[in-house]
């Protein structure tokens, strides 16, 4: 058998295997240089399904594995800045969601680290995104089971480094918007790894898989609005324009132009607005 052909098959067989339906885009799946965002945190992703790694002197987190096809570009960038996949000890997540939970089954195997997961989303993952909410069945990926699950406020220490979960539901019911304090010269930062509060078509009123979807929207805005945040960080790079800051980074800008409280409030108001119209639209009904 040719290897072309090979390839096909083991495509279509496994994507049979875990009944995989995640349309993967590729425009989302484009191959980006790995850098060093600040501190011990780098960017591993594609040029939108983001993944970043957070090391330590005791082994490595690292956070989203983007889509199934995203593993071996997260793999290459982890290479190429001179760590070793093995070394990864933890893997977290953002949300269950395929862009972002797609590759973490292959992860877990490759790097035999453990996985912690919120307590709602660690169901989603073990379903594979199946009975999703507002999905359905429509975004499927290899089912993972997490090894330890958490509830809100948990801290994931590993090697010196703490990384706060906090869960902020209702893009899915176990969201978890991570957050750390690093040092940057004399410089203290609050880095946010917001998960998201995007609307992508919710059903909002009368969702019966998830009845109290708006008041969790509702709670996380509050929430996320209260955080103080220096350094902005989300699952998707072009929610913070990653390519943008990463370009004036590159040319050696004297502020970290990934520090942007900013951008962070005009993220929140711009998914809120959403938020909003999308409620009240479904309200009216
Ligand atoms: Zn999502």
């Amino acid at each position: 058998m040719n290897k072309l052909f090979f390839y096909a098959f083991l495509f279509v067989f496994s994507s049979s295997v875990f009944g995989q339906t995640c349309n993967t885009d590729n425009s989302w799946n484009q191959p980006v240089e790995p850098f060093k965002i600040t501190a011990n945190i780098y960017y591993v992703g594609a040029n939108d399904v983001t993944s970043y790694l957070i090391t330590t002197a005791k082994g490595h987190i690292l956070l989203d594995s983007g889509f199934a096809e995203t593993v071996p570009l997260i793999k290459a960038n982890i290479a190429k800045l001179g760590f070793e996949l093995t070394d990864v000890k933890a893997i977290i997540n953002s949300h269950a969601h395929c862009d972002h939970a797609g590759g973490l089954a292959e992860l877990k195997r490759l790097t035999k680290s453990r996985l912690y997961a919120s307590e709602a989303d660690a169901k989603l993952l073990a379903r594979g995104g199946k009975d999703d909410p507002n999905f359905g069945n429509e975004l499927l990926f290899e089912p993972v089971t997490a090894d330890s699950t958490f509830v809100d406020g948990w801290k994931l220490k590993l090697g010196g480094v703490s990384l706060t979960a906090n869960v902020t539901p209702g893009h899915t019911k176990g969201c978890t918007t991570w957050t750390t304090a690093v040092k940057e010269g004399k410089r203290k930062l609050n880095v946010v790894f917001v998960c998201s509060t995007s609307v992508p078509g919710y059903k909002l009123v009368g969702n019966e898989k998830y009845p109290e979807i708006a008041s969790d929207y509702e709670n996380t805005f509050r929430r996320m609005r209260a955080m103080k945040v220096d350094l902005f960080l989300a699952s998707h790079a072009t929610a913070y324009g990653m390519s943008e800051k990463a370009e004036k980074l590159k040319a050696g800008a004297k502020t970290n132009p990934f520090i942007d409280p900013a951008g962070y409030k005009a993220y929140i108001d711009a998914t809120e607005s959403s938020f909003r119209k999308t409620l009240e639209m479904q309200r009216a009904k």
